[in-house]
């Protein structure tokens, strides 16, 4: 992530003195009065085991549910808070919000979960970042080694020798470090040697096309056995059809996650599905 870097942050910023489009600085502005009005939600997207087809845990996905624009999607508004730091407000509320709901997805299921938070390089580079999960942990009475925490190849790369002192404190409490879009960032492998990363989550970009596709189809494959070698558990993200679950079932692949499996929805909406553990209950009756 080019925008990580001291020269090119101060690009960032002369672009935003120009002046970004209209719409961007009155949702910035917006963001504010969201933050106060409670209009940030979380939805959760299951991460199904794709032998046993079981769910095993969900991600977490910030919404913000404006009241005249309607859903404004992460991609519009994640990118302001990691700009104005209202990031570190939104992201400590997600993870203690993400906490406390997987103690109701496991009393709904009958058996442990894992849940699945974003972090974001702002977030990851706060002094308070490690209090903060200490005090979701707390509050929700949670032991580490129940949540995920994602971050981006672009977040270890910025500042290797802080990343591997918060990562190390991350291991101690039991947390496990997930890559998020792994393969799409500029990073060198070295960093799965370094660190103590635990799950590969395959970007969308490599799945898609899947199993048609000759070169997603290699990528897809050296990652899974790269992973096997290195004791690393695979997420595949954007899974969407019967053909690519089986094709990624047949090499192996843990876990997957896509829209096949369930979109992100909210936390009542996953508590039925949980009820049958089964991602099946998420489709129409017809395909059951
Ligand atoms: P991500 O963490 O890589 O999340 C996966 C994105 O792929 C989500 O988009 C999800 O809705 C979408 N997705 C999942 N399955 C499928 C599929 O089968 N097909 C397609 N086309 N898309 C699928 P979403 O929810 O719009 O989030 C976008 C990004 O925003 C996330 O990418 C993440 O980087 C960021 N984000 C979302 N929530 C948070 C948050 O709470 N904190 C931080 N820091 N970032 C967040
Ligand atoms: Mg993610
Ligand atoms: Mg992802
Ligand atoms: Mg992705």
């Amino acid at each position: 992530r080019a925008k990580e870097t001291g020269k090119a942050r101060a690009v960032v910023y002369s672009v935003r003195e120009e002046g970004l489009p209209q719409h961007d600085i009155s949702l910035e502005a917006a963001m504010f009065s969201a933050v106060r009005e409670g209009e940030f939600l979380l939805y959760y997207q299951p991460i199904v085991d794709a032998r046993t087809r079981l769910i095993e845990g969900f991600e977490t996905l910030m919404r913000w549910k404006h009241p005249t624009l309607g859903m404004v999607p992460p991609v519009r508004f994640i990118p302001i808070a990691e700009t104005n730091g209202l990031i570190n407000l939104l992201g400590a509320w997600a993870l203690k919000a993400a906490c406390m709901q997987l103690r109701q997805f496991e009393e709904a299921a009958g058996r442990d979960l894992y849940i699945s938070v974003n972090i974001s390089p702002r977030q990851f580079r706060n002094d308070k970042f490690l209090e903060v999960l200490d005090q979701a942990l707390a509050l929700a009475d949670l032991p580490g080694a129940k949540l995920v925490l994602e971050i981006t190849e672009g977040t270890l790369m910025v500042d290797p020798q802080h990343a591997e002192t918060i990562l190390t404190r991350m291991a101690e409490r039991g947390a496990r470090i997930a890559i998020d879009d792994f393969g799409t960032g500029y990073s060198s492998l070295a960093y799965l040697k370094r660190f103590p990363i635990s799950v590969l989550k395959v970007d969308r970009a490599f799945v898609k096309d899947l199993p048609g596709a000759h070169k997603e189809a290699a990528i897809c494959s050296a990652v899974l056995d790269m992973a096997r070698h290195l004791d690393l558990v695979v997420v595949a993200e954007g899974v969407e059809t019967d053909e690519q679950l089986g094709w990624l079932q047949q090499r192996d692949c843990r876990y997957v996650q896509g829209y096949l499996t369930g979109k992100p929805m909210p936390a009542h909406v996953a508590l039925t599905a949980l009820q049958d553990n089964h991602y099946t209950a998420l489709l129409p009756q017809d395909r059951r």
